[in-house]
């Protein structure tokens, strides 16, 4: 049992603002003076549209989201939109790109081919999803329907600092956890979408932003459940059938919060500094921490890294005594192993200072 509330660096779903949590746990009984949860409302209710109507706004404002881009506050989280993507973005191309540079977008491809033929322009699972390959060695195939990508790989700590230019493929991007943690060109994708369980709120929402041009369902596949459909979404605001509304309204309070601390801007400057002093700590360490991914690569939300050369007694010791001083959930994917820092924006700078601390005087007692 933990005493009072922890330093949690878990991938997902993951710690939250602070003050986002009170803000709502004030309103939870009584929200606003209306007698009643959020939870409790009717999303049709005039007080719970102006809810939605906010959220979406200023998501809005803080990425500069071109007007006539459509949001989706959409439920299933970002493995349905494996399927959607393909469902209401292959239209007769019939064929896609993915970029495959993790776990995730391996998924991504691979539920891709339920309906169509994915191509994967690079795949850089034979050394271990540790790197970016350069956009100019990709095999693209301009007649595709869309490419895309993932921004950033939640397992393997892989990012991308940059925007791919594929010239004129419609670019589709995961972003679902790196979202909300830098700014975006929005206009530069087709497609972009999140779980919002990492940087946003708590899980049950995956956000889309989407070019027009997709939204009015002449790439939509027949077989495209009304669920799925772009154009469903688009048409009703998210609210064809009961949205995750409790959710919706969480992520609204976070979006507040972050205009009132200065916005994507604030968030990605504390992104830098957090991962900085990890990266840091594991490169001033000799070896005795290891992060497997290339530099340029590198990813500021999630840290992977091994320990004395990947010993995994000492990396137990590692996760154990990290506990008794109040830093959880380092362990890394069951997948790779090793040990992983997830840097969201819920943690602040003091949590990853004291993970930095903590690192330091592990290495100096247990260096051989
Ligand atoms: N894509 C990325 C990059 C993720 O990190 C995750 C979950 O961690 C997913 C997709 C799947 O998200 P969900 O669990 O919301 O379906």
């Amino acid at each position: 049992m933990a005493e009072g509330r922890i330093y949690n660096f878990s991938a997902g779903p993951s710690q939250m603002p602070l003050e986002v949590l009170e803000e709502v746990q004030k309103e939870l009984v009584n929200y606003k003076g209306t007698g009643m949860s959020v939870m409790e409302m009717s999303h049709r209710s005039k007080e719970y549209m102006a809810i939605a109507a906010e959220a979406e706004k200023n998501l809005r404002d803080i990425y500069g989201i071109p007007g006539d881009y459509k949001v989706f506050f959409a439920q299933g989280g970002a493995t349905l939109q494996f399927s959607s993507v393909p469902l209401n973005m292959l239209g007769s191309k019939a064929k896609a790109d993915y970029v495959v540079t993790g776990q995730w977008s391996d998924k991504a491809s691979k539920e891709c081919k339920k309906y169509g033929v994915p191509n994967n322009v690079c795949d850089t699972k034979a050394t271990k999803y540790t790197s970016i390959p350069a956009v100019s060695t990709w095999k693209i195939d301009k007649e595709a329907a869309y490419i895309h990508y993932c921004a950033n790989e939640t397992v393997n700590g892989v990012e991308f600092s940059y925007t791919p230019d594929v010239g004129d493929v419609p670019l589709v991007a995961d972003m679902s956890s790196n979202f909300v943690s830098k700014p975006i060109d929005v206009s530069k994708h087709a497609y972009i979408y999140a779980g919002a369980q990492k940087n946003l709120g708590p899980a049950g929402i995956s956000i889309g932003i989407l070019h027009p041009k997709f939204a009015d369902g002449s790439s939509e596949l027949k077989i495209c459940p009304t669920y799925c459909s772009f154009k469903t979404m688009a048409d009703n605001g998210s609210m064809y059938n009961t949205p995750a509304s409790f959710t919706w309204y969480v992520i609204g309070e976070y979006l507040k919060y972050t205009k009132k601390v200065g916005g994507v801007q604030h968030w990605a400057e504390q992104s830098d500094k957090k991962a900085g002093l990890i990266y840091g700590i594991i490169d001033g360490s000799d070896g005795f921490y290891n992060c497997p991914v290339e530099k340029s690569s590198r990813s500021r939300m999630n840290v992977p890294f091994t320990i004395a050369g990947g010993d995994e007694a000492m990396e137990k010791k590692f996760l154990d005594d990290a506990k008794k001083v109040n830093l959880f959930t380092l362990a890394g994917h069951r997948s790779v192993g090793g040990c992983r820092a997830s840097l969201y924006n819920g943690m602040p700078l003091e949590g990853v200072e004291k993970l930095g601390d903590f690192m330091k005087s592990f290495m100096d007692e247990n260096r051989k």
